[in-house]
């Protein structure tokens, strides 16, 4: 691992100061950085800590959840207020990695990790995402996890975050500072398709830090479900993963909310399934349609077209869990 310089600035504006420079990265639970690093993905001539920030608090507010960059995902997801205002958060941070990284892992690193795809970490291969113009290994190679949504012709990867997966559903805000104060960035629009730079992953400029999420008030708390499909029930990223919200009244969807992981390089939240969804009886039949609607568009690749079966089943899977169907 090439050498690099760790520092610790002291505060908040102190940080700010020092990110915005070529080569800086900045590391909290360190859970895929490190790895990156370790694997020569990624070489940082300097690394600025900032797990000693006050950004882990959770707390309640007038209009919603607020929840700190630097709150542990193991933290959030155990949270009473969380489960009880929020429930499909805590269960998709549940679905993620192990105990042992949710444990270190944070709100905000969750949403920085960089994708899975084997090809990014594999420095003898091209990868138009760890190296621009060198080409794309999975497009002819072993593309199983790969997208089915908003692909390019320059990288076709996936977003590997389940606890993101929620968060897009749930309409969350992302929080962050820079040296001209905060902004605020809807969560869908956060992360970003590749387009012809997939070595981007979002759209938090170099000189700004998250600085925590939050979560608008719903009525989605009684009838929401993550379900998230893998290989191995532990420890595994998503084949596909939907996250489910509903409202109903009298058997009636007054209100949904869908999202997919495992399927394009951001969150795929389900704006026309959603909305087919409203004013319909929350039955399987509904659900079915629902699933229809929400492939419309897919593509998949020589290895992963058994995700355009698996999709649908699983948003229909995850809807009658919601509803409690099943
Ligand atoms: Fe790289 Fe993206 Fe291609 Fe994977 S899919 S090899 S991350 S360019």
């Amino acid at each position: 691992m090439k050498q690099f310089q760790f520092v610790r600035p002291a505060t908040q504006q102190s940080v700010l100061e020092v990110i915005n420079k070529p080569g800086t990265k900045i590391i909290a639970g360190g859970t895929n950085l490190v790895d990156l690093m370790k694997r020569g993905v990624t070489a940082p001539d300097k690394l600025v800590d900032i797990n000693h920030l006050p950004l882990k608090g959770i707390a309640a507010t007038k209009t919603g959840l607020h929840i700190g960059a630097l709150a542990l995902n193991s933290t959030v997801s155990e949270d009473k207020t969380v489960i009880a205002k929020q429930p499909l958060l805590s269960m998709a941070l549940k679905a993620g990695a192990s105990p042992q990284l949710r444990n270190m892992a944070t709100v905000g690193g969750n949403m920085m990790q960089r994708t899975r795809c084997t090809y990014f970490y594999d420095t003898t291969m091209p990868c138009n995402k760890r190296e621009p113009g060198s080409g794309c290994g999975a497009m002819e190679g072993y593309n199983r996890m790969h997208a089915i949504f908003g692909a390019s012709d320059k990288c076709i990867a996936v977003h590997p975050s389940d606890m993101c997966v929620a968060l897009a559903a749930l309409d969350a805000i992302v929080i962050v500072a820079g040296k001209k104060g905060e902004r605020r960035i809807p969560f869908t629009e956060f992360h970003r398709l590749p387009g012809d730079h997939p070595e981007s992953d979002n759209h938090l400029a170099t000189d700004e830090l998250i600085i925590g999420v939050e979560i608008p008030d719903n009525n989605f708390a009684k009838n929401s479900y993550y379900l998230k499909v893998r290989d191995r029930q532990s420890y595994a990223f998503a084949l596909v993963s939907v996250a489910a919200a509903l409202e109903i009244e009298n058997g009636t969807i007054k209100n949904a909310r869908l999202a997919m992981g495992g399927v394009a390089h951001k969150p795929w939240r389900l704006n026309d399934a959603e909305k087919a969804l409203i004013g319909k009886p929350a039955n399987e039949e509904s659900f079915k349609q629902a699933a229809a609607i929400a492939m419309q568009g897919a593509k998949a690749y020589e290895y992963n077209s058994f995700k355009l079966k698996l999709a649908p089943a699983t948003i229909t899977e995850a809807l009658k869990h919601a509803s409690g169907l099943v």
